[in-house]
C-alpha cells in the first residue's frame, strides 16, 4: 500500500487504499477527487462455501481491530517482547470510529491547573459516581505519553490516520491482516486459545492460534443512523459473551447527534470531523455533552432538533431532568478548545456537526456513551474474566468517564491508553502459558 498524503495530486487508487471503502468514496467526493466505480474495492456478495480455503496463523497476542486501541495494543505488546499479529475487518486507521475523532486529550501535570487527584475527583463528581476512578486516573496518567508518540508518528499532520498508524507497525514489522472479519473466539479448557474469521476478498477462512487475544473491536449500535459507527455491530462483545465473558452497557441510547435530513447519511452528517486535522483538547470537565438533549428527547418522545440558543433547535425548557452538580452549572462551564483550535461552543452541536442543517439527538440505539459498554474488566489491566482474553478502548466497559462524556478527546486518548495497558499485561500473561492446541473437529465446526 502506498503511503501518499491525501489532497491534490493523490491518485484515486491510493486514496481508496488509504481511506477505504464507502467512507473513502464519500471523502474523495468531498475533497473534490474524481471517483470511478470500476476501481473501488467491492466486497464479494456471494461465497461458494464448498470452495473456501483455510489458512492458519500462530502468535502470542492477537489484536482484533485497527483503530487507535488496536494500534497501541500492537505496538506496546511488541515492545515488551511479545509476538503480535493484528487482524481487522477494516482498514488500518480508517475503520471504526477512530477516523472521525479529531480531538485528543493529554493531561500534562506540569501545565494543568489541577492535579491528577483533582481531575479524578471532578470526573467522579460530574459522573455522579458512575465512573470507575481507576480507569479515569489511568487516562490522566498515561495520555500525555501516548499523544507524544502519536506526534512522533505524524498523527497531527493529516486528517487521514493511515500513514501515522502504519509507521510504527512497519518499523516493527508487525503483520497486519485487513478485511478479515473475526467471527469466533476459541476457548480451550478455561482459557482463550485463539480466534477465527473469514476474508471479504477471497473467501479464505483464517484460524489464529494465540496465547492471548485483545479485543479492540470498538463499540456497537443497532441503529447507527446519523452517527458514523456503520460497521460496528457489537462483534467483539458477542464473540466474548459466547465464550463466557461478562459484558455490560448495551442497553443505552447514545447521546451523539445525527442530521434531521438524510438521517442515515453518516458521512454526510459528520464529514466536518473526518476531513479536519486532529488537535489536542483541553482537560476541563464538561458535564453537558448529550445530557439535557437526551433527556428532552426522552421526555418528548423522539429525537429533537438541537442548536445553540437563538440559532434554531428545540430550546423549550422542560422540568426535571438529569441532576447537574452546582459546580458544573451552565455559567461555570469551561470547555477546552475544539480539535484543530478555535473557540469552544458549549451549547451547540459537536464540532463535526456545526455546519448547516439541523442536528437531532440520540441517534444510535444500542450504544452507550464511549467506554461504558463492552467487556467487563476484572482488573486495571483490561483483563476479562476469561483467562487470556483482554479488551481495550470502546470494546472495554471500563466506565472511564461513567455515564457521561467528560470531554471531547478523552475517548480517543482512553482507547490509546487502554490498548497499551492491555497488551503489556497480555505480554506478561503470554510468558506463563503455552499455545493451546485447537482440536481439528472444533476448527471444522467453526469453518
Ligand atoms: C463522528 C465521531 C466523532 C468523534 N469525535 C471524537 C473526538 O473528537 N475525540 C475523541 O476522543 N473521541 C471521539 N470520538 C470517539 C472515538 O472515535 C472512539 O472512542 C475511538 O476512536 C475508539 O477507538 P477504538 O480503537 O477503541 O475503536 P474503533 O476505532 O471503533 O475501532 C474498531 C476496530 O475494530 C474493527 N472490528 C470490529 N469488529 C471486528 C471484527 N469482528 N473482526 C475484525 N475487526 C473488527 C473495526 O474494523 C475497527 O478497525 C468520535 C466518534 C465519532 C464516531
Amino acid at each position: 500500500m502506498k503511503t501518499e498524503e491525501c489532497g491534490s495530486g493523490v491518485s484515486r487508487r491510493n486514496f481508496m487504499a488509504i481511506a477505504g471503502g464507502a467512507a473513502g468514496l464519500a471523502a474523495m467526493a468531498a475533497l473534490g477527487v474524481a471517483t470511478m466505480e470500476s476501481e473501488s474495492q467491492a466486497n464479494i456478495r456471494q461465497i461458494d462455501v464448498d470452495s473456501m480455503t483455510s489458512q492458519e496463523h500462530e502468535t502470542d497476542i492477537l489484536v482484533v481491530g485497527s483503530g487507535i486501541a488496536g494500534l497501541f495494543a500492537a505496538v506496546k505488546g511488541h515492545d515488551v517482547g511479545a509476538k503480535v499479529l493484528m487482524v481487522s475487518k477494516g482498514r488500518l486507521g480508517s475503520s471504526g470510529q477512530t477516523p472521525f475523532a479529531k480531538g485528543i486529550f493529554a493531561f500534562d501535570p506540569a501545565k494543568e491547573e489541577m492535579s491528577v487527584d483533582q481531575f479524578v475527583a471532578a470526573v467522579s463528581r460530574s459522573a455522579l459516581g458512575t465512573n470507575n476512578p481507576v480507569f479515569t486516573r489511568q487516562l490522566a496518567e498515561h495520555s500525555l505519553e501516548r499523544v507524544k508518540e502519536l506526534r512522533e508518528w505524524g498523527f497531527f499532520a493529516s486528517p487521514l490516520y493511515f500513514n501515522a498508524f502504519n509507521k510504527p507497525l512497519e518499523e516493527r514489522n508487525i503483520p497486519v491482516i485487513e478485511r478479515v472479519m473475526i467471527t469466533h473466539l476459541i476457548k480451550e479448557g478455561d482459557r482463550i486459545a485463539g480466534a477465527a474469521g473469514f476474508s471479504f476478498d477471497d473467501g479464505t477462512i483464517h484460524t489464529f492460534r494465540a496465547k492471548s487475544v485483545i479485543l479492540c473491536c470498538g463499540a456497537g449500535g443497532f441503529k447507527p443512523n446519523g452517527f458514523p459507527i456503520c460497521d460496528l455491530t457489537h462483534d467483539g462483545t458477542v464473540m466474548a459473551y459466547k465464550v463466557g465473558a461478562k459484558v455490560t452497557g448495551k442497553e443505552w441510547n447514545d447521546g451523539h447527534s445525527g442530521k434531521s435530513d438524510n438521517a442515515a447519511d453518516c458521512y454526510g452528517g459528520w464529514h466536518g470531523m473526518f476531513d479536519r486535522k486532529p488537535g489536542v483538547t483541553g482537560v476541563g470537565i464538561r458535564h453537558d455533552l448529550g445530557m439535557e438533549m437526551n433527556y428532552r428527547a426522552y421526555v418528548k418522545g423522539g429525537p429533537l432538533a438541537m442548536g445553540p440558543p437563538g440559532r434554531g433547535g428545540d430550546q423549550e425548557k422542560i422540568s426535571g431532568g438529569p441532576s447537574r452538580p452546582a459546580e458544573f452549572s451552565e455559567n461555570k462551564r469551561r470547555p477546552g478548545p475544539p480539535p484543530g483550535g478555535g473557540k469552544g461552543r458549549p451549547n451547540g452541536p459537536p464540532p463535526g456537526m456545526a455546519h448547516g442543517g439541523s442536528s437531532v439527538g440520540g441517534s444510535s440505539a444500542g450504544m452507550s456513551i464511549h467506554k461504558a459498554e463492552g467487556l467487563v474488566p476484572i482488573n486495571a489491566e483490561c483483563a476479562s474474566n476469561v483467562p487470556g482474553l483482554y479488551a481495550a478502548g470502546d470494546a472495554l466497559g471500563s466506565y472511564m468517564a461513567g455515564g457521561i462524556y467528560t470531554q471531547i478527546g478523552s475517548s480517543l486518548a482512553g482507547s490509546a491508553v487502554q490498548g497499551a495497558v492491555a497488551s503489556q499485561a497480555a505480554a506478561k500473561y503470554c510468558q506463563k502459558v503455552a499455545l493451546a492446541a485447537i482440536p481439528k473437529a472444533k476448527q471444522k465446526t467453526i469453518e
